[in-house]
Formats: C-alpha cells, sequence, structure tokens
C-alpha cells in the first residue's frame, strides 16, 4: 500500500486549551477552545473527485490521491499518524438571536499542515458525531456535500476569498433527511467533504468565551489568532486587538463586495458562519442571483423576514461585527474606537460599493453622477426579471458610439421578454441614452472597456440548477456532470467554446423546485 506523508503543525491543539473529556457525549464544554473526537467508521467510502490543485497546495502527489489510504484518510475512516482529530467550541447568533454554544457539529478538524509557505487546517464535513453535534447526527448527504465542493472551488476561482476543498467521498451509508422540514424523511447517501482553509476559526469562537465570561480563554485564543494569522500586527496588546478588529472588519467588507459582485447569497449569516480570516465558509442553502434582485433569498427558513437576501448582505456583515466587537471588548475596553471601525465599514462600504458597480458596467473614471446612473440601473434590472450573469457579461459587447442597439445586446438576459411593456422599454432606451453620453467620458477603447468588465462580470457561475442536475445524476450513480462544472468553474471569467450552454438562462422547470431556488438548512 502506498502511503503519503503530509508536513504536519499542530498548532490550535498544541497552543490552546483542550476539553479534558474526549469522545462525542453531548456536553456543555467550557473553558477549552475544542475537543478531541474520532471521524466516524464508515461503511464503503469511494472517492468521487479530488481538487488537483488543493493536492499540489498540499503537496500529496496524484498517485498518492489514488492511494486507498487517502480514500480512507478524506473519508474519515483512518486517522493519521501523529494526529489527534477534534471539533471545535463556538457560539454564534444564529438569525439576529444569541444561540449559545454550537460548535463543530458535523465537522472534525484532522489536522494542520505546513507546506510551501502556506498554513493549512484539514477537516472533514460529515465526519460523524461530536460534543456538539446537539439533537443531530453529524453526517451530511451526498446532495450538500457537491453543493459545498463545487462552489466552493467556483468561488475561489471568481477569486472570491474562501475555504477549499480538496475531496469528495460516498460513505456508503445511509442518511435520513427531511428536505423541506415537511414531515417526509427519507433515505439519502451519505457523503463527506474534505475542506481545507488556513483557519476555521469564526466569530463564533469568540462570542462563546464572551458570553462566558471567561476573559482568559478568550485573550489565549485572540493572542493566539493574531500570533497565528495575523503575524504583521505585532504582539498581542490593546492596540493590537483594535488593528485585528480592523482587520477583520476590512477583510468581512472585502468578501461581500465580491459576493455582491458576482451574485452569490449565502443563504445563513450567523456568527457561527463568518470566518475570522473574512473567508466565505459554510456552504449551506446559498444560492446565486439569476434574476437580479435585492429581496431574493435562497433560504426557505429564511423565507419570512428574508433577513440574508441579496441585498442586506452588506448590512448583515456590519451586525454581525457588533458582535464580533462586543465579544472582543473585554479585550480592549474601548467603545469608541470600536465604533469607529464599525463607521468606516459603512463610509467604506459605501466606496467599494459604487467602485465596483462602476466596473461591472465598464467605467473607469470617476464622475459624481454614476450613483445615480447605477441606481437607475439597479432598479430597472429588478422591474424586468433580467438574469444578472448574463446581464453584465452582455453589457460589454456595447459600443460607445452606438448605444441604440442596447437592448438588443442584454436580450437574452430577460427572462420574459412577451412582458416587456411599452413604459419599461421606454426606461431601458432612456437608461441605455444616459450610459451612451457617460461612455464619452471614458477614454478607454471599446475593447479595452470589454475586457476590463469580463474580468469582473464572470461568464459562468454555479446555477442553482447546474447544481442540481450534478446532484440527480450523481444520485443516480453518474458523476461526470460533477467532473465537467468542476472544470468548467476553474476559468469562470473566459470564453469556453464547448460550454456555452451554461451561459444560459435558468430554465422554467427549475424556477420553483427544490434545490434550484428554495434551499434548506437541511444538509
Ligand atoms: P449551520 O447553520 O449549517 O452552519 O449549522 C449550525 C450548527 O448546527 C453548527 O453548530 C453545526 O455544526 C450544527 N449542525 C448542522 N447540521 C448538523 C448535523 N447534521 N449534525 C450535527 N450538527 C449539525
Ligand atoms: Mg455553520
Amino acid at each position: 500500500m502506498k502511503t503519503f506523508k503530509l508536513h504536519i503543525k499542530d498548532t490550535f491543539t498544541s497552543q490552546l486549551p483542550a476539553d479534558p473529556i474526549e469522545g462525542s457525549k453531548r456536553r456543555q464544554v467550557e473553558k477549552a477552545c475544542f475537543s478531541y473526537v474520532n471521524p466516524k467508521q464508515i461503511k464503503k467510502p469511494e472517492l468521487l473527485h479530488v481538487s488537483k490543485n488543493m493536492l499540489e497546495n498540499l503537496g500529496i502527489s496524484e498517485t498518492e490521491s489514488q492511494s486507498e489510504e487517502f480514500l480512507n484518510v478524506f473519508s474519515g475512516n483512518q486517522v493519521l499518524p501523529n494526529t489527534k482529530p477534534f471539533a471545535m467550541c463556538y457560539g454564534g447568533h444564529q438569525f439576529g438571536n444569541w444561540a449559545g454554544q454550537l460548535g463543530d457539529g458535523r465537522a472534525i478538524n484532522l489536522t494542520e499542515i505546513d507546506y510551501n509557505n502556506q498554513h493549512w487546517a484539514l477537516q472533514l464535513k460529515g465526519a460523524g458525531e461530536t460534543p456538539y453535534s446537539r439533537t443531530a447526527d453529524g453526517l451530511a448527504v451526498l446532495r450538500s456535500s457537491i453543493r459545498e465542493y463545487l462552489c466552493s472551488e467556483a468561488m475561489f476561482h471568481l477569486g472570491v476569498p474562501t475555504t477549499r476543498a480538496l475531496s469528495l467521498s460516498l460513505t456508503g451509508d445511509q442518511v435520513m433527511r427531511d428536505v423541506m422540514y415537511n414531515g417526509n424523511p427519507e433515505y439519502e447517501p451519505g457523503a463527506v467533504v474534505s475542506r481545507v482553509a488556513p483557519s476555521f476559526l469564526r466569530f463564533g469562537s469568540f462570542e462563546i468565551f464572551a458570553a462566558r465570561e471567561d476573559s482568559k480563554t478568550l485573550k489565549q485564543l485572540t493572542d493566539y489568532t493574531i500570533t497565528q494569522f495575523y503575524p504583521e500586527l505585532g504582539a498581542p496588546s490593546k492596540e493590537t486587538y483594535l488593528a485585528f478588529f480592523r482587520e477583520i472588519s476590512e477583510r468581512t467588507l472585502k468578501m461581500i463586495i465580491d459576493w455582491q459582485r458576482v451574485g452569490f447569497v449565502h443563504g445563513v449569516m450567523n456568527t457561527d458562519n463568518m470566518s475570522i480570516l473574512g473567508l466565505t465558509i459554510d456552504y449551506g442553502p446559498y444560492g446565486w442571483l439569476e434574476g437580479f434582485d435585492f429581496g431574493w433569498t435562497p433560504n426557505t427558513t429564511d423565507r419570512e423576514h428574508k433577513r440574508y437576501r441579496y441585498g442586506n448582505q452588506p448590512n448583515i456583515g456590519l451586525w454581525n461585527l457588533y458582535q464580533l466587537a462586543n465579544a472582543l471588548y473585554p479585550l480592549i475596553e474601548d467603545v469608541d474606537a470600536l465604533q469607529a471601525i464599525l463607521d468606516d465599514y459603512k463610509s467604506d462600504f459605501e466606496k467599494q460599493s459604487l467602485e465596483m458597480m462602476r466596473s461591472k458596467i465598464g467605467l473607469f473614471q470617476a464622475d459624481e453622477n454614476d450613483l445615480k446612473l447605477i441606481q437607475d440601473l439597479e432598479d430597472v434590472l429588478q422591474m424586468t426579471e433580467t438574469d444578472m450573469t448574463i446581464f453584465f457579461r452582455n453589457l460589454s459587447k456595447i459600443e460607445k458610439e452606438n448605444v441604440s442597439n442596447g437592448l438588443e445586446i442584454i436580450q437574452d438576459a430577460f427572462y420574459n421578454p412577451k412582458a416587456m411593456t411599452k413604459d419599461l422599454e421606454d426606461l431601458w432606451k432612456h437608461w441605455f441614452q444616459k450610459y451612451g453620453v457617460r461612455l464619452q467620458n471614458e477614454s478607454i477603447s471599446d475593447a479595452e472597456r470589454a475586457m476590463r468588465m469580463n474580468g469582473v462580470n464572470p461568464k459562468y457561475v454555479l446555477r442553482n440548477y447546474m447544481a442540481q442536475l450534478a446532484i440527480d445524476a450523481a444520485e443516480k450513480g453518474d458523476y461526470a456532470l460533477i467532473d465537467e462544472l468542476f472544470n468548467l468553474l476553474k476559468n469562470p471569467y473566459s470564453e469556453q467554446e464547448d460550454s456555452q450552454k451554461w451561459f444560459a438562462k435558468r430554465p422554467e422547470w427549475a424556477r420553483n423546485k427544490v434545490g434550484c431556488s428554495m434551499l434548506s438548512c437541511s444538509s
């Protein structure tokens, strides 16, 4: 049997306090950052896909990835020598309310490694019960595992900060789930995603110690995080803690601006799903905008209040940062300084959001009327049910001297062109006319503008129905589409001649289908 060696460098378990009890018995874990627990033994692991790029990052060869040992380690059946798997303790605000201890209920960290001057934590999602599993089973099903696997790698290639995925495996076990929470549970294939990030620490990892008034562990964890992941901020001190908070605030904003740019809606922006490194984390009932709509949320659990709708993501980022500020307060004790950082988030958001939208419509020289031009566009986009991805991509074809064919150029983006009223058509024509005038002030050529626009407006995203097609096929034993979409989404900004079929509006059958437009947290 071929074995592979990883460059193990455990920092979390060697520097932070452990829960003295081992095993998966459910419990409140106090004064500790994690609990040792082993992944569940599974029946018949089967490797469905591996990310070659992540293999390289971790120093694992392709031959090694085909070994029995790789499969066993990354599906949970075998613990690597010299490692001791563990689940992390954290709390969180869920849908605006403090939820107490949450923790890694269905994730188990294997180890950390250092390779090529990069540090990575390896984690299995769906590897069985932990002390934090509460009433659930610690498992994950194939459908949600495919969604996390494909989307996290797609986000990376879109240039959005994210956790990564290394492999996707079937466990061979069946898992019971009630997808729509309507009393119709069914067995589904169980699966495990091995995922990778420098750290999986969340806002909630800090909140739990503040809520328990355990400043000692809070300080230990904060000092560890700064030393390990933000060493440039300097030795821990009040100033450093503030700089730490500022850096997290800035990274969180950058991540959310990227989400807005590509039309990604996370779906569950609870504080336990907010990475301390500003990475997109925990791919659950997320979705991609098809029709551009600030009010859209993919998450059925959020259907009533739409707290996590597309247009509200920047506000929720700020709300979550308030919770983190409260959690770090005992170490900083300076309300005004924390408030100043939160205020900067707001003003930076206005600036960066405008810059991002300007780049999406190909405006690269400042003009004070751009905000109005963009707001008018957002209004008319929402009035017409317009596919976000197709609209912005096709807009790059417009010629400065000939904007009168604007509507024709973006025609393919309309979901229901027949429903276009005269009033709406006039609004569109009026917008294109103003846009044409504005383009006159841009000095770059049409070709240069198109090139730049195509670098921020993806041609291919993981549309909700695309993931669902891959899931439907996989549930029948056909994994080819997982590979096809995985490869397509490695180059989301490039024209891919053979893949034009994925540059298309969502088909009508997918409009109201479970998994395509509606997702639940049941994964
Ligand atoms: P999420 O909203 O998916 O990020 O999950 C919120 C909390 O529920 C986290 O503490 C998860 O670990 C836990 N959780 C979600 N699904 C399961 C499951 N199947 N088994 C155990 N814990 C779970
Ligand atoms: Mg989570």
